[in-house]
């Protein structure tokens, strides 16, 4: 059920248990900071690695181990695009793709592998009809194609109903997940930031003694922060309400979802290559489908739904859920089909899936906003990612930290974007933002 009601206290009751348990030298060697980033998936570290970059004493905290395998962030390929039905992402992701290309060029290797990125679905789906008028409204270099002109553009790999059409665009491609985390990271240490991991952070409370934040961990660490970021993933709504003691309840549903690898029959294998001009890809319609160009794994092309079941991030299943699974991969195997004709192995099914958790809002945009209440300014929240930011993460991060260290002013620079964000917008409207196109994310 989504609620949320802003009512965050400030809660001194809290600082005087804290304060009490500790004497006042462990208080002085309590590690300070400009700036607190709790949770060290793709959007903390990108927080991280801006708010260390701009010269905050920066603190990184996360509650597994580096890199794991737990939460939306790992594995090895997400899709860039900067085609969408809602306007606001797509500035966002042509700034977002400049600053995977700055960081690249920092750290010296790559994480962004370009290709083309190709958007098809019958030609009344008002989501793509959408996507189209974007392209024209930012100056999106595109070419619209029929059936035979998609056929043909792509050397016959790619086959589509009568009644559809494709849209080709340059930005587009695979960037690599864990690869790019860990990137993050590094830049993160290389500009000062400290980092932790295998450290769940249970509360945090305003520190009326120096401003900003006091956050402490299961194990009874405590940091002290001018500002605090919170970056939870799908745990987000679990530790906001924590910490406004129940006041804020963010409308977020984590889901568990799962990516299927298919095997390229022989001969074909290097047809689906980023270096034989195969696109990344996203198929409207019901259910909405999307992939990659085979890349990471030798001869193995993704394909996946966007969607997944409802869960609780720390119970899951692990992709053992028969019946859903079942239904996917059904739809599964009847798009590759038709698509990609014999050149895929449909007939025997995935060989390979791999798990991963969406934090879904139900308008599928994200929720960019201070925490407010007793905290004011002092704490941002990220979440609500539903399953399309990580491409996005470079230039959150920037987002995050001006609204950390600048306050609603420095704010005011991304109003454009942000503006579709804030969690005002659930306020007696637990849908969000009205949308002219349907859903893309079907539960299973
Ligand atoms: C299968 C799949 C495919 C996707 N495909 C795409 C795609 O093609 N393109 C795209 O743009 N996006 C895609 N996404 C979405 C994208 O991956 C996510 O939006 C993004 O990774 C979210 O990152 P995050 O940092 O918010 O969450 P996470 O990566 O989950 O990070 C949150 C972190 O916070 C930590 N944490 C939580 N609570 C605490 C606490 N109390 N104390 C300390 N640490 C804590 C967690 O352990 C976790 O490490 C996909 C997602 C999935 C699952």
């Amino acid at each position: 059920m989504w609620r949320y009601r802003d009512r965050n206290r400030k809660r001194k009751r809290s600082i005087c248990v804290l304060s009490s348990s500790k004497s006042s030298k462990d208080m002085e060697n309590l590690g300070q900071f400009d700036v607190i980033v709790i949770g060290a998936g793709v959007m903390g570290s990108s927080a991280a690695y801006q708010a260390a970059k701009t010269g905050q004493k920066t603190l990184l905290i996360e509650q597994f181990d580096f890199l794991h395998y737990r939460g939306s962030s790992h594995g090895e390929s997400r899709t860039i695009r900067a085609t969408y039905p809602e306007s606001y992402y797509c500035r966002m992701a042509i700034e977002s793709e400049k600053l995977w290309i700055d960081a690249e060029s920092e750290i010296g290797y790559k994480v962004y592998f370009k290709s083309q990125q190709l958007d098809f679905g019958p030609a009344n789906n008002s989501s793509l009809v959408e996507l189209i008028n974007n392209c024209k409204k930012h100056s999106i270099n595109h070419q619209i194609l029929d059936r035979h002109q998609t056929n043909k553009h792509f050397s016959g790999r790619i086959e589509l109903p009568d009644d559809w059409i494709a849209v080709v665009t340059e930005l587009g491609g695979v960037l690599k997940p864990t690869k790019s985390v860990a990137m993050f990271q590094t830049l993160a240490i290389k500009h000062g930031a400290v980092l932790k991991d295998r450290m769940e952070i249970v509360d945090m409370i305003t520190d009326e003694d120096r401003g900003g934040v006091l956050v402490s961990s299961r194990s009874g660490e405590v940091f002290s922060g001018k500002k605090c970021v919170v970056t939870a993933g799908a745990w987000v709504s679990k530790l906001v309400q924590n910490v406004s003691n129940g006041g804020t309840i963010l409308p977020i549903q984590p889901l568990e979802t799962s990516v299927f690898y298919w095997k390229i029959k022989k001969g074909y294998e290097l047809d689906f290559t980023i270096g034989a001009g195969f696109p990344s890809f996203a198929s409207y319609g019901e259910p909405y489908i999307y992939g990659t160009p085979a890349f990471e794994f030798p001869d193995l092309i993704k394909v996946a739904v966007h969607g997944g079941r409802e869960c609780e991030p720390d119970k899951r299943t692990w992709g053992v859920d028969k019946e859903g699974t079942t239904m996917v991969i059904g739809h599964l195997k009847e798009w590759i089909k038709g698509r990609f004709g014999d050149r895929v192995n449909w007939e025997d099914g995935p060989v390979m899936s791999q798990s991963c958790l969406y934090s879904m809002t139900p308008d599928e945009d994200y929720i960019i906003d201070f925490l407010g209440g007793g905290f004011g300014e002092d704490v941002v929240v990220a979440g609500g990612f539903s399953g399309h930011g990580f491409k996005m993460a470079p230039l959150i991060g920037k987002i995050l930290v001006d609204l950390a260290v600048g306050g609603k002013m420095a704010g005011e620079k991304y109003d454009e974007e942000i503006k579709h964000l804030k969690l005002g917008r659930f306020e007696g409207n637990h849908k969000g933002n009205k949308k002219s196109f349907d859903d893309q994310v079907r539960l299973k």
